[in-house]
């Protein structure tokens, strides 16, 4: 706890950041009352301010009461760090929102490797302070100056994305927001980075390199290559060979069975609601999962990704879904989707799988638009159905059908997808619960570097 606290000489600079990294809101407040200008002042070494430990060691209090006095957000320390970033690395969500609310500039690089506080959260692999930042990014000047999908995909000094670091890092949920929000699944880090160890890598060959089958499951889903070469002309699949991921290996080999590609260039699937893209989404990568199994069975270690995926939501409910529910395609889940304006029912398997048919091409995006498999007009948009008896919840709907494993096997789309026996694997949704109970264990470490 030494390091930070070797300020310009006065001990009551000493206490006073002794009691910002505690939270010891009484004395902050007296010795700020002694001498006002201690919240503007620095120590020596790293030049952190009273801000910056503050939302390093997520004590909100006192960065609330320090942004109270007409404190500038955006104080920079020796690395050129924003308070923004440090409060991201370290996952303390309620500074993180206290600082953009504060108007804290999100589009800030540091200067050890370029990196915005969106690289910081990413990085660390922090999706709630991803989730805020980018939210703030829709509202914030640098919407209108840069453009959201570019802000995304903004690149630090090495040529690296947010998506390329959350990749490396086996964040998979910070993956897959930023897939969700716009970012280039097939962009490359560039070969002119000096630092880089890995010029030319695709976000696929970095998630093949960091070994998480969750962060290449969700690019490869949302349409990543499996062709692409990086400068030394290596696929993700010959990368993860040689860094022993084997059961990556086997889902990044090419001769291995395509996955089910999100269909993002369709219109009513680009503007679906939060609701029926949760439900679409987990189908997609249930689907893919079963896909999976096949491709890993072979593989040395074969069973299935980790049973903490495992859903806890198989309670028997199955009796919640009559039998004048269950989709008229398949026979065998519950009609969760309604398509308008013609209002007819199906599962969300079905819906998929007839979305997926014509597999989209990223490149050119024309893809003939389905229609309604039942009365053949066409899809305006894709709605959750809703019970009678409503405000059950969602999950509800979800885990009773996800109960209807199938009976009868029937193939929908091409190749060898089938969505009998659907896994029970969750949804990215589900999966978000599983990081942010870190963030409490965090070290609070004020001067750890990325
Ligand atoms: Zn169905
Ligand atoms: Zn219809």
């Amino acid at each position: 706890m030494g390091q930070g606290l070797s300020c310009r000489g006065s001990i009551e600079h000493q206490d006073l950041f002794s009691s910002v990294q505690v939270g010891d809101l009484d004395n902050f407040e007296a010795l700020l009352e002694r001498d006002p200008s201690l919240l503007h002042q620095s120590s020596i070494y790293d030049r952190l301010s009273a801000l910056h430990i503050a939302a390093a060691n997520g004590q909100i209090e006192v960065l609330c009461m320090i942004l109270d006095r007409s404190v500038n957000p955006d104080i920079l320390n020796r690395h050129r760090q924003t308070p923004l970033m440090l409060a991201a690395m370290h996952g303390r969500l309620a500074c993180v929102l206290r600082l953009l609310q504060a108007g804290a500039n999100i589009l800030m690089f540091d200067s050890v490797q370029g990196r915005t506080c969106l690289h910081y959260a990413a990085y660390y692999g922090h999706s709630d302070c991803l989730q805020a930042i980018l939210d703030a990014a829709h509202s914030s000047p640098v919407a209108d100056s840069w453009g959201f999908v570019r802000f995304v995909n903004v690149r630090d000094g090495n040529g690296a994305t947010p998506l390329h670091l959350a990749a490396r890092q086996r964040r998979s949920e910070c993956v897959h927001m930023l897939l969700d929000s716009g970012a280039l699944v097939c962009a490359s880090t560039g070969g002119y980075g000096l630092k880089c160890s890995c010029p030319g890598s695709t976000s696929l060959h970095l998630a093949a390199r960091g070994g998480s089958l969750d962060c290449i499951r969700a690019l490869l889903a949302w349409g990543a290559d499996r062709l692409q070469r990086d400068s030394s002309g290596r696929i993700p699949y010959v990368v993860a060979l040689k860094y022993n991921h084997g059961r990556c290996a086997a889902l990044l080999n090419p001769s291995s069975a395509e996955p089910l590609v999100w269909p993002s260039p369709l219109k009513f699937i680009s503007e679906l609601n939060q609701e029926a893209k949760v439900l679409l989404e987990r189908a997609l990568m249930e689907a893919n999962m079963e896909r999976e199994k096949n491709i890993l069975k072979g593989t040395s270690h074969s069973q299935l990704p980790s049973p903490s995926h495992s859903d806890s939501g198989v309670e028997d409910n199955i009796s919640e879904a009559s039998d004048s529910e269950l989709c008229s395609i398949c026979f065998d889940q519950v009609c969760t989707i309604e398509v308008q304006d013609c209002g007819h029912q199906m599962c969300a398997p079905c819906t998929l799988a007839l979305c997926c048919h014509n597999k989209p091409n990223p490149t050119t995006a024309s893809i003939t638009s389905p229609v309604c498999p039942f009365c053949r007009s066409n899809i305006a948009q894709l709605v959750v159905v809703k019970t009678k008896n409503n405000d059950q919840d969602i999950d509800k709907d979800l885990s009773s059908s996800k109960l209807r494993k199938s009976r009868r096997s029937r193939n929908y789309s091409e190749g060898s997808s089938s969505f009998k026996g659907l896994s029970t694997m969750g949804s990215f949704g589900k999966m978000g619960g599983r990081v942010s109970g870190k963030v409490a264990a965090e070290c609070s470490d004020w001067v750890d570097k990325p």
